[in-house]
């Protein structure tokens, strides 16, 4: 499950409209087309009945934003949070869209919900609301219309409600395997992003065995990147949750093992200390101050921000979260000449695995974890490359080249749709 930042970020859809703009600017895109794509195609609300448990009917209010389709169906993810802002979904719905086109997988953006605390629910309350919003959206949803996934407080098993309620198994992803899903979904995002950073090495002439990693957040994202940055003789050296920072400066060394121990004992200090690993144990904020070459965001929307952003000694920011930057801490980071890879090009790999997913469903295909893994790397690579070279080419940041290439796909396919 992914975590609430978003949710305390300062105005997603400003920064999400500068992205767009300043890319647009570089790449002397028309500004008529930029207003095109600043325009979401469809908003669907909707009152969702729930009868609850002691008999009291209510409505809840159901939302989805279909940004852009110039490219395939709507995709993105359905949240349920009783704090549904429309700017936060406009943003990240756009976001979904840069994201598909940078990763080169045929769908649009689109982001939706349920302003409802799934905790304050019982099970069959939760199957029943999610069953009748699916009812609510029916017409609008599809595996060639708009294909949502997982995202805030969802999951595979409410995936599969939704599928099983619309009749195809294909009109969502992120279902658990026995219902549909992938192989190789659970660790797409992590891997996907090591993925990256491997190849910026190859472009980069760096020898991935002289590289350190530090990690904050060690949820979904986190432990995956940091166990295959293990796998692939880059030193994690430094790992965050909420709770604290732990430093092992001589790298850590099974963080699967560390997971199952943090899931034993509740938090990261706890683990280390369980398994005797001699690491420094700091505060949370800790983390961005740390000695490493990389820093790699994997928790909170906006945790760098013009306030620690100056701490920072890593030379190379992965944004495994989305949006993990303030455009203040961009701009500090980008005088101090560090290279940022950016969320929509770096943790594509659960988008390109959730399209696998797609694709199995509609072929009635079931692929091995390994031909999972070897087409997300070659499509991750294939990505970085064309990002590199607009960068290259353009002479700017990674984060205006990404967005960049996602304005000339997106231009290329709607200029061939009119
Ligand atoms: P998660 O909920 O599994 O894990 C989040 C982790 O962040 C937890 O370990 C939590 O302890 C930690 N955390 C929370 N607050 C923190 C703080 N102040 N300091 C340090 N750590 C803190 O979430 P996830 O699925 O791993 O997602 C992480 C990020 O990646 C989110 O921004 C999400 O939107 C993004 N993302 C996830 C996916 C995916 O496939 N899961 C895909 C694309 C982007």
């Amino acid at each position: 499950m992914v975590n609430e930042g978003i949710l305390e970020a300062m105005n997603p859809w400003e920064e999400a409209k500068q992205n767009v703009i300043a890319a647009a600017q570089s790449a002397q895109i028309e500004d008529d087309f930029v207003d095109k794509l600043l325009t979401h195609e469809n908003t669907i609300q909707v009152q969702v009945p729930l009868v609850k448990e002691d008999g009291t009917k209510v409505h809840i209010h159901g939302y989805r934003l279909q940004h852009n389709s110039w490219r395939g169906p709507y995709k993105g993810g359905l949240r349920f949070h009783p704090q549904v802002s429309v700017d936060e979904a406009k943003a990240l719905s756009l976001w979904m869209t840069i994201k598909n086109a940078v990763i080169d997988v045929p769908f649009g953006g689109g982001k939706g919900g349920l302003a409802v605390d799934p905790k304050t629910l019982s099970k069959s309350e939760l199957e029943q609301l999610t069953r009748s919003f699916t009812r609510e959206i029916a017409q609008h949803i599809g595996p060639d219309v708009d294909v949502p996934a997982p995202d805030v407080n969802t999951n595979g098993e409410i995936m599969g409600w939704i599928a099983d309620e619309y009749g195809d198994a294909a009109v969502v992803t992120g279902k658990n395997i026995d219902g549909g899903g992938s192989e190789g979904r659970l660790e797409a995002t992590g891997l996907g992003g090591v993925y990256a950073l491997l190849e910026y090495f190859r472009l980069n002439n760096i020898d991935p065995a002289t590289q350190t990693i530090a990690i904050q957040g060690f949820g979904n994202v986190g432990l995956y990147a940091a166990h295959f940055c293990e796998q692939n003789g880059i030193k994690v050296v430094a790992l965050a949750d909420s709770k604290n920072t732990v430093i092992a400066s001589e790298g850590f060394k099974d963080v699967l093992t560390l997971a199952s121990a943090k899931r034993k004992h509740g938090s990261l200090a706890a683990a280390v200390e369980s398994l005797n690993i001699d690491a420094k144990v700091m505060p949370a904020d800790a983390i961005f101050s740390t000695h490493a070459d990389v820093l790699a965001p994997a928790a909170l929307e906006a945790a760098v921000h013009e306030g620690n952003a100056d701490d920072i000694k890593a030379s190379i920011i992965l944004e495994l979260a989305n949006g993990p930057l303030t455009i203040e801490a961009d701009q500090i980071l980008a005088k101090k000449q560090i290279t940022i890879i950016p969320d929509v090009l770096v943790n594509a790999g659960g988008v390109a695995v959730s399209y696998y997913e797609w694709l199995q469903n509609k072929q009635r295909e079931t692929w091995s974890k390994q031909q999972v893994f070897d087409r997300l790397e070659k499509q991750m690579i294939t990505a970085v490359k064309a990002v590199a070279a607009v960068q290259f080419d353009n002479k700017v940041t990674w984060r205006v080249a990404a967005y960049t290439l996602a304005l000339q796909r997106l231009q290329h396919s709607f200029l061939n749709k009119s």
